[in-house]
């Protein structure tokens, strides 16, 4: 023992197994004659304060780390502990504030009562919460979430506030964005379709309760894709903010403008009188009629109307939408700049039909129709050695319609077999501008089954092919299984009779139809063209394992047919169809559809062919 005055923290056990902190502290004693005694003290129970000191180490540990500014003031609120988060968000340093009262961070954009409320709430109930404008120390403001506590001490006596404040500026702002995205279009600050939708129900709602009308109102801005496409995408958004902003400036606050996506517009007019709503369509269609500044450019945007109204044009939202849209589409086939009131008539499948097959007719006199070339490679070494026409009809109004759309009308209002001899002859026309220019392609045409089926379809080819002295071999015509099969000794005798006019034959979209195989070898068929689907199909296949498309070629080669893998649009599809001994492909990953030109520079300059076969898997 060293003999001297000691003290020692330590921790006891007792004998219930529990530990509590204890202080020994000690003074040695010595006798008369200078000989030490021993030891007088006395042992502290410290845990308690042991305990508040740990708190009081974590409780700080917290303050500092906290992501949240934190202040703590004395009674006469002035501040005497900041952490690091409040100088992050403030950009007042420690010292900067130190004995300061918290006011210096006000922005100056809060009424003085609003301090006063806030301050009487503390008193009473001691705490208070809310949103308040700061200003940082650099003079920005910010908006935060405050929060302060009185502290009393052992005495109830207010002995500190503790203040605790977030910033919430950017929470705010992104919260405001996402409500914004979800009901209103980025461009033009109008409601989008999800925001046009709830108006209109509500609308509807309240036009039953009070006997109302309700006008949808569908609006399209004529040539709009003619412009973003030629002046860029600029040009046009500058249009849509206009046409955006003339419909706000022309309409009521009830009413509602919004935009459902590209050039298209609509509006719900809660409570429509037939004479307002005609006045209201007049003075939007003059609105927006007017020509458009944009940068350089005055552009005549004209609109086309159509209007339905709740509730003799239909009794929900959807169904009036779509009559207006029907409505929109007659102004627009009836010239420009017009607008329409839907009228019973205009059901989809009678307007539609009759709207494209008036036009339907005029388009050939019109010279409407164009064909697009898309290139056949040749497996073996990436030859082009044909391609298929594809038949386009560029609409003066509805711009470019897919065959898919007219094809059927054509069928079923005869025109297919006029629209099928131009198509020949064009293609007739194109190869002979080949030949001209020392170049060798097939050609493949499509057929459908109307067309097929009409009587003298094999000599009416066969004339033209004459007259335009084309070569056996060069014209392929290709058909869909069900047109073979409908009437089969009848089709028999159709495809013999094209066989002796030198023309190829091929089964279109092959494996998608319930062929009868052993009809299938009775045909004097050249070629199959595998379906699309089963060509997509071997990305999802194992190597090695059978694929639909596997199976149709082997069965095209025991019948000695040349097998065609169409839709072919990735690398990986390409060399799976290989594998599988495809003889010929087609598809996006050589080349889209192409005008005559375009393609006769492929044709010409042959971008895919190889020597070595390159596009073999190892
Ligand atoms: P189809 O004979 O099966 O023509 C192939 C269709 O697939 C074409 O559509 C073509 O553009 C498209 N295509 C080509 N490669 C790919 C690809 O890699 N991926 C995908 N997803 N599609 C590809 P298109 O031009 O719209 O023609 C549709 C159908 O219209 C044709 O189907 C054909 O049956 C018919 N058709 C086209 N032109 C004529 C025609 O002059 N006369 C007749 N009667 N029918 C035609
Ligand atoms: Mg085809």
């Amino acid at each position: 023992a060293q003999r001297e005055t000691f003290s020692m923290e330590y921790r006891l056990r007792y004998h219930d197994g529990s530990y509590r902190w204890l202080l020994d502290c000690g003074n040695p004693i010595f006798g008369l004659n200078g000989e030490f005694l021993g030891y007088i003290g006395s042992c502290y129970d410290i845990d308690s304060s042991k305990q508040v000191h740990e708190r009081l180490q974590q409780m700080s540990l917290l303050f500092q780390h906290s992501r949240e500014a934190l202040i703590i003031t004395d009674a006469q609120i002035r501040i005497t502990a900041v952490n690091q988060a409040f100088t992050d968000i403030t950009g007042y340093g420690v010292e900067e504030v130190m004995h300061q009262n918290p006011s210096l961070l006000k922005s100056g954009l809060q009424e003085p009562l609003f301090y006063a409320m806030m301050w009487d709430r503390l008193k009473q109930v001691g705490f208070w919460q809310g949103e308040i404008w700061n200003r940082r120390k650099d003079g920005d403001t910010y908006l935060a979430w405050l929060r302060i506590s009185a502290v009393r001490n052992e005495a109830g006596e207010v002995s500190n506030y503790l203040g605790m404040v977030a910033d919430i500026t950017e929470q705010r702002a992104a919260e405001k964005r996402v409500r914004e995205l979800a009901y209103f279009d980025p461009l033009t600050g109008l409601p989008n379709r999800s925001l046009f939708t709830d108006r209109l129900n509500q609308a509807l709602a309240h036009a039953d309760r009070d006997n109302w009308s309700v006008a949808v109102i569908f609006i399209d801005l004529d040539h709009f894709k003619q412009i973003n496409d030629s002046l860029g995408h600029q040009v046009g958004d500058g249009i849509l903010r206009q046409v955006a902003r003339r419909l706000r400036d022309n309409i009521r606050r009830s009413d509602t403008a919004a935009r459902l996506g590209g050039d298209e517009f609509a509006l719900v007019l809660p409570d429509a009188q037939d004479e307002t709503v005609i006045d209201v369509v007049r003075k939007l269609s003059d609105a927006l009629a007017h020509p458009y500044q944009i940068g350089e450019h005055q552009l005549a945007v004209t609109p086309s109307l159509g209007i339905s109204l709740y509730p003799q044009d239909g009794q929900d939202g959807d169904t009036l939408v779509k009559h207006a849209d029907m409505a929109m589409y007659q102004a627009k086939m009836a010239g420009r700049n017009g607008y329409q009131f839907f009228t019973a008539e205009m059901n989809v499948a009678s307007f539609e039909r009759q709207m494209l097959e008036t036009s339907l007719r005029q388009a050939l006199e019109q010279q409407e129709f164009r064909l697009l070339y898309q290139p056949l490679v040749d497996l073996k070494d990436g030859h082009i050695v044909g391609a298929e026409a594809l038949l386009r009809w560029q609409h003066p109004q509805l711009g470019l319609v897919p065959p898919s759309r007219f094809i059927p009308v054509a069928e079923e209002c005869g025109l297919i077999v006029s629209l099928g001899d131009w198509v020949l002859q064009e293609v007739c026309r194109q190869w002979q501008d080949w030949r001209d220019s020392g170049l060798d392609s097939r050609i493949s045409v499509n057929v459908s089954s109307r067309q097929f089926q009409h009587r003298g379809f094999a000599s009416r080819v066969g004339q033209i092919l004459a007259e335009f002295e084309i070569p056996p071999g060069v014209i392929e015509l290709e058909f869909r299984e069900d047109t073979v099969m409908q009437k089969p000794a009848l089709a028999l005798e159709t495809l013999r009779q094209l066989k002796q006019h030198g023309i190829k034959l091929a089964l279109d979209g092959f494996g998608s139809g319930f062929s009868c195989l052993t009809r299938l070898q009775e045909m004097p068929i050249d070629r199959l063209k595998i379906h699309q689907d089963f060509v997509r199909e071997v990305n999802r296949q194992q190597v090695g394992e059978t694929s639909i498309a596997g199976t149709i070629v082997r069965m095209g080669h025991s019948f000695g047919l040349e097998v065609v893998a169409e839709g072919v649009e990735t690398a990986e599809q390409l060399l799976r169809i290989q594998d599988e001994s495809s003889d010929l492909a087609q598809g996006y990953h050589f080349s889209v559809p192409l005008p005559a030109e375009r393609f006769t520079e492929l044709l010409r300059y042959q971008p895919y062919h190889y020597d070595e076969p390159t596009w073999k898997t190892p």
